[in-house]
């Protein structure tokens, strides 16, 4: 008997991370072993490390590591500082909290700008912190560029801005992990210090590696940083041929890079992320139509977690469960009957929370099909909501 119904079609996979592998991609990354001192491979390896600056917009350093980006969060602070300096830690949420208590796992003293994870950070705060801070104690301050637990987007440029104005020199440190590809981002005009990356979202590529983008001024820094590392070390990346990674490169994971590379570059950086908007007003469209902060509706349905349309993020959408209805169980639905994988509410906002990922290889039949998958688990799941939402997400993306 067959008591386990299998699915048919491929699942639609709507996490913020990993994302949706390209087929072109999947089948660059199968390519056979090869010595990654082979010059074949040294040549593509180049052409990566070359498209990858454009991406970051920088022309400036780049150091990868073969681990997921908690890897390149790790390698950000333990290259740049001493035990028992200073970072201030713009909160954002989960992803903010997680990459402060791995600086106070390494010996810095993390302080904090609070900030309310449905609003974001206040750039006047930051300002007058960092103005009050006049004997430079501060290091480097921590922004995430998008905070994929609580679906925001925190301006960079912004914050850069508030450093100038208070005339801080701390380094600063962004981590585009689920913004890099997908949001619009520029480490050297923005003059940010060290960017953290990894492959699994907007890049299109399978988890394996991290990077850091590394200005002068940062790699500058790190000749006086005395944390213990040696993995990590960027010193002892520069004296490698690759000048970079300790260790054999992945480099099945570069056949990946250099084609996913080659993908943004034919669409253009630029019309990837107007696609990535484009789909994101959909989303948020739709579940603005099923509840409470649409315009004239007061149904008490699912909401978006974000309170501030202007700071809404493109590459993932937050929902906000309606008091005594479980985000897993929609999650449950959407997964075991239309083969439809959302992202899970994280920390203290676990059952309460569920994420549509919308970022990487991703168009409006995708994301439409997610929406509609999801219609249906708030119905099956009794979960009040003004039905409707994929039809506002349509009329969004023909407006
Ligand atoms: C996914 C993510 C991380 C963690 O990256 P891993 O590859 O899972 O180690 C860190 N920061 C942000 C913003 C993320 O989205």
């Amino acid at each position: 008997m067959n008591a386990i119904q299998k699915p048919r079609g491929r699942m639609f996979f709507a996490n913020p991370g990993p994302t949706n592998i390209p087929d072109s991609v999947m089948r660059a990354v199968s390519h056979a072993s090869i010595d990654f001192n082979d010059a074949d491979f040294f040549e593509l390896y180049e052409r990566c490390v070359a498209g990858l600056k454009r991406v970051l917009r920088t022309k400036q350093h780049l150091f990868f590591y073969t681990a997921s980006g908690h890897g390149a969060w790790e390698a950000s602070m333990a290259n740049l500082f001493n035990t028992g300096d200073t970072l201030l830690v713009i909160e954002t949420g989960h992803f903010s909290e997680s990459w402060a208590k791995m600086g106070k796992a390494l010996g810095l003293c993390i302080d904090t700008l609070p900030a309310d994870w449905r609003k974001g950070a206040d750039f006047c705060a930051l300002r007058a912190k960092l103005a009050g801070d006049t004997e430079h104690r501060i290091k480097a301050v921590c922004a995430v560029h998008n905070e994929t637990a609580a679906g925001t987007m925190l301006d960079i440029g912004a914050v850069r801005a508030a450093m100038d104005a208070a005339g801080h020199p701390a380094l600063l440190l962004a981590d585009t992990i689920s913004s890099l590809a997908s949001l619009p981002f520029e480490m050297d005009a923005w003059g940010v210090d060290v960017v953290v990356g990894g492959s699994q979202k907007g890049l299109m590529l399978p988890t394996g590696f991290s990077f850091t983008g590394v200005s002068e001024k940062a790699l500058e820094a790190h000749k006086g940083s005395r944390i213990p590392k040696h993995y990590f070390d960027w010193s002892e990346m520069l004296t490698r041929r690759h000048r970079s990674f300790i260790g054999t490169v992945p480099t099945t994971l570069f056949y990946g890079l250099a084609e996913s590379l080659r993908l943004l570059e034919e669409e253009g950086l630029e019309q990837v992320w107007a696609r990535h908007t484009r789909l994101a007003r959909a989303v948020r469209a739709a579940v603005k139509h099923w509840s409470g902060n649409g315009p004239n509706s007061n149904v008490g349905g699912p909401e978006l977690y974000c309170q501030d349309d202007a700071r809404a993020s493109d590459s993932v959408t937050a929902i906000l469960m309606p008091d005594g209805h479980d985000a897993d169980a929609v999650r449950a639905t959407c997964r075991n009957r239309f083969n439809v994988s959302l992202g899970a509410g994280l920390n203290k906002l676990a059952g309460r929370v569920f994420r549509i990922g919308h970022l990487g290889d991703l168009n409006e039949p995708m994301v439409l099909g997610t929406l509609a998958s999801v219609e249906m688990a708030l119905k099956l799941n009794n979960v009040p909501h003004r039905p409707g939402g994929v039809a506002a997400a349509m009329e969004e993306l023909t407006a």
